[in-house]
């Protein structure tokens, strides 16, 4: 009997590299997309190489299950597991803590393999993961873990120890659930020999390895979903009216289209439908006056790094671009780690009082709500919601701008995302082009991390100089974006 539960588990783990195995770790995919996880199971890519700012998570992530294994290490005898069998084995000797268990479940075709298994007073093991946070990722966990109890079979709550230091114990009738939904999905998914069919989605599918494959398919087939705005709800309940591409949208008038659960208002259908338009003919469609308040502009951008020991985000760069808004009026606030982050934010404080006693009347324009709710954070982290200066930043005659605002209330724009860098590097809107080619938010991140761990001072002061040029072209933007606008307004006043 125990002979052939061996030749069945090692049989399973002959099938093409594990390929047709349900695993734990498909979670994350299986969230993402239900036609990824078919590829990976059916004609996966060969491996590329990651990005940087996803090699820096893994080693983040494993820097902290090292300092979690140590931690436990200290407390109670640990083993490695080398394989399934040695997994079992060693749960058969009743070790207490095994690291880098191998847990399977032969007839199911379930395999899964957690960081630890820690043996209960009752001899029982129960399996825990270390993970820096369970808000990213969420499901993805929850259906990890919940595959281990599975696997477990007993009652026992998976644990995850945080990066933040706290201990979650995931248990319940919805984590068994979701376990269920899983297992059931991914086995229609192995049985299946055609991708199933999904809608585009530009988050989702601009990081995903196989885009190349589908995204060519999304644009033949006119598939709404590729238009700002219009999700994979919306592109549903619009193809059972018999609207399932962007020319029949684009042909399409508001008073026709009924009210679909997620498109009622006359404004959205609206927007739905010159955005097909826009789509088709890469034209720019302004639907009401573009409204910018009077006074001296500040544009302003923060730089913020998730990847703290507190789980705070600490604002590393304060940018400024001042009056008279050439290369030389960058002007900032820089903060070398969390430790300084108190001391970051008063000065920030500080430089905007400075501003507000050197000009008349100031708006600080800002590209999306990230900058206003991150003072909001800092007043909330340091108590300070009745300070002066904050009140003034928050209240209700705020001098904040979100220059996003007036662009969705007023434009359409042959764009699939109307991020800062999609509208300004766009050779027919602002046109516009970052110095380095390559910055982004989780660019800077990333160099933030390589300026805190380097030691020789020029290389880190040059890395250091790297980021504040990215964040003086995000303040240069906005400033030609609020030119753009207001060369718009005047052509177009409405
Ligand atoms: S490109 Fe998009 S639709 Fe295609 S597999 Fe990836 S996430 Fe899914």
């Amino acid at each position: 009997m125990e002979e052939s539960r061996h030749d069945t588990v090692k049989s399973l783990m002959n099938q093409s590299s594990h390929r047709l195995l349900i695993k734990a770790s498909d979670a994350s995919a299986w969230v993402t997309c239900l036609r990824r996880i078919w590829f990976d199971k059916h004609q996966p890519m060969t491996e590329s190489e990651p990005d940087d700012f996803t090699q820096f998570l893994f080693q983040a992530g494993l820097a902290h299950e090292t300092a979690i294994l140590e931690k436990i290490a200290q407390q109670h005898p640990v083993c490695r597991a080398k394989s399934i069998d040695h997994t079992i084995d060693l749960m058969r000797q009743g070790v207490p803590v095994i690291y880098q268990a191998r847990l399977v479940d032969a007839e199911v075709g379930l395999i899964g393999y957690p960081d630890f298994l820690i043996r209960d007073d009752n001899g029982a093991y129960q399996a825990a993961d270390a993970k820096l946070s369970l808000s990213e990722n969420k499901k993805t966990t929850q259906i990890q873990l919940g595959i281990y109890r599975r696997l477990l079979k007993n009652n026992l709550p998976a644990m995850v120890y945080l990066g933040d230091g706290r201990i979650a114990q995931l248990s319940g009738d919805d984590l068994d659930i979701l376990v269920d939904r899983f297992i059931h999905s991914m086995q229609t998914v192995l049985a299946d020999n055609q991708p199933p069919i999904v809608r585009y989605s530009y988050s989702r599918c601009e990081v995903c390895p196989y885009v190349n494959r589908c995204l060519p398919e999304f644009i033949r087939e006119e598939d709404p979903s590729l238009l700002y705005g219009v999700d994979g709800n919306v592109a549903d309940q619009l193809a059972q009216i018999n609207i399932s591409t962007i020319s029949q949208l684009a042909h399409s008038n508001a008073e026709s289209i009924p009210d679909l659960p997620h498109l009622k208002s006359e404004k959205k259908k609206n927007r739905a439908i010159l955005q097909a338009r826009s789509y088709l003919t890469g034209k720019l469609f302004q639907l009401d006056k573009i409204d910018l308040p009077e006074g001296t502009w500040i544009h302003f951008d923060i730089e913020d790094d998730p990847m703290t020991s507190s789980r705070n985000r600490h604002v590393y760069l304060w940018g400024f671009l001042i009056p008279s808004y050439t290369k030389s009026c960058f002007e900032y606030v820089w903060s070398d780690d969390e430790s300084a982050d108190y001391d970051g934010w008063m000065r920030f404080l500080q430089k905007i009082e400075a501003y507000r006693n050197r000009y008349d009347s100031i708006v600080i324009a800002h590209y999306s709500n990230h900058e206003k709710s991150t003072i909001k954070k800092y007043a909330e982290r340091y108590s300070m919601a009745n300070n002066n200066t904050v009140s003034w930043l928050l209240g209700e005659e705020s001098p904040l701008f979100d220059l996003q605002k007036p662009i969705l209330n007023s434009l359409i724009l042959p764009l699939q995302r109307y991020g800062l860098k999609d509208i300004c590097k766009h050779p027919g809107l602002v046109n516009f082009q970052w110095e380095n080619d390559e910055s982004g938010s989780q660019w800077s991140v990333v160099q933030f991390k390589r300026f805190q761990s380097e030691e020789r001072l020029t290389v880190k002061n040059s890395i250091k100089e790297t980021i504040l040029n990215y964040n003086r072209d995000d303040v240069i933007a906005t400033r030609r974006l609020e030119l753009w606008l207001r060369e718009l307004s005047l052509n177009n006043p409405k």
